[in-house]
């Protein structure tokens, strides 16, 4: 079988990461390039892999050499890439967010369904985490009957000096959005987010933790607490209260000490710990996809709900209030 050719634009923390997992594994699938505006990160990362450099990402898209495009850089420039790939006939992995605006993610439905084709995997890695996946099948079994209630838990050991609260619904708690819609299989119909008094080691004007709200169309109620500054460590919990019982995210099994008097467990400090498996699992279901010609992780379609959460969220955060997400009808194309 023929290679396929992967060229990734953006070399930063993400792309480097997702490049070197596919490098380590012998495939069809082989990344050959790559482009960041950032050169000498381009040319850094060529060097390590053997790849060719594009001085643009759009000549990498254009490229004869290039089958399939991962986009790993700065999600303001996501929307033109994918939609450039798209044009180009080109399967396309896109780092969250699929676009910064509701609009952006859009015209990417629009122009899969102008195609009759969907092109687009979504970078939401945690429907490719085993535990989450363990938990969806105790749902989806039914044991615990209908769901009522899940709270939900994303705690940040800490983040940099400019990490602002609206970053907190669009880094974190876009992970819960997905995360729960992937779960129940139903979409959120209304979000209100609540700022409890922020904690002393949020940043300057920022409020850590939020507090989220989700209202899901079968009157599920979802909450969520984001904190971007926990200070304890990294840590992801849900806990589903279904009508015949409690079913609960399993947990990283740390290493437990036991010394004089105390016990001490010892938690993953990053989500880079938390979630490798599913980063590896995500991009090689990716590669996979390339295989059989079709892709079928978080679609474009997934990209476009979460825009259409996190801007009510936002509302929310800034005015205040219960928020009804308007949105559009999941297209046939997007039917799974
Ligand atoms: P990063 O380390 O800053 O890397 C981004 C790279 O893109 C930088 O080298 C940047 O260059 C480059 N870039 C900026 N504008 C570009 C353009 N127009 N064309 C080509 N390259 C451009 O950021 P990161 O942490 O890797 O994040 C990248 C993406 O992954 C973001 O969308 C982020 O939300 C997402 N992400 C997702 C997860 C997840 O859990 N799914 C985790 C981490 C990140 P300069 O440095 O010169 O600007």
């Amino acid at each position: 079988m023929k290679c396929i050719r992967i060229g990734f634009i953006g070399t930063g923390f993400q792309g480097r990461d997702l490049i070197r997992r596919l490098a380590e594994k012998e495939s069809y699938v082989k990344v050959t390039a790559v482009s960041d505006i950032n050169r000498e990160s381009a040319q850094e990362t060529a060097d390590l892999y053997g790849l060719k450099v594009y001085a643009t990402g759009q000549e990498l898209i254009a490229s004869q050499e290039v089958d399939a495009v991962a986009v790993t850089s700065w999600g303001e420039t996501h929307e033109e890439y994918v939609l450039q790939a798209i044009a180009h006939n080109k399967p396309v992995f896109c780092e969250k967010p699929l676009a910064t605006t509701r609009e952006g993610c859009m015209k990417i439905v629009k122009a899969e369904l102008d195609a009759g084709k969907k092109y687009v995997q979504v970078g939401f890695m945690r429907r490719f985490d085993r535990r989450y996946q363990d938990l969806k099948k105790v749902l989806d079994s039914k044991e615990a009957g209908n769901i009522l209630l899940m709270h939900c838990a994303h705690r940040n050991k800490e983040v940099g000096a400019t990490y602002t609260s609206d970053m907190v619904v669009t880094d974190m708690m876009v992970h819960e959005i997905d995360i729960v819609r992937w779960l129940t299989g139903k979409e959120i119909m209304a979000v209100q987010i609540l700022k409890p008094k922020s904690s002393i080691h949020a940043n300057q004007n920022t409020n850590f933790p939020l507090y989220g709200i989700f209202e899901l169309e079968d009157g599920t109620i979802v909450d969520v607490e984001a904190n971007a500054a926990a200070y304890f460590g990294y840590e992801v919990t849900c806990e589903v209260v279904g009508e015949n019982a409690v079913v609960s995210l399993p947990q990283m099994n740390p290493v437990t000490v036991k010394a004089k008097n105390k016990k001490e467990e010892f938690l993953p400090s990053l989500w880079t710990e938390r979630f490798d498996q599913a980063y590896e699992d995500e991009i090689l279901a990716w590669a996979e996809s390339l295989k059989k010609g079709k892709a079928d992780g978080p679609d474009s379609f997934d990209g476009y709900m979460a825009a259409v959460c996190t801007d009510a969220c936002l509302q929310s955060l800034h005015e205040g209030g219960r928020i009804l997400t308007d949105k559009m009808e999941r297209p046939n194309l997007f039917i799974k």
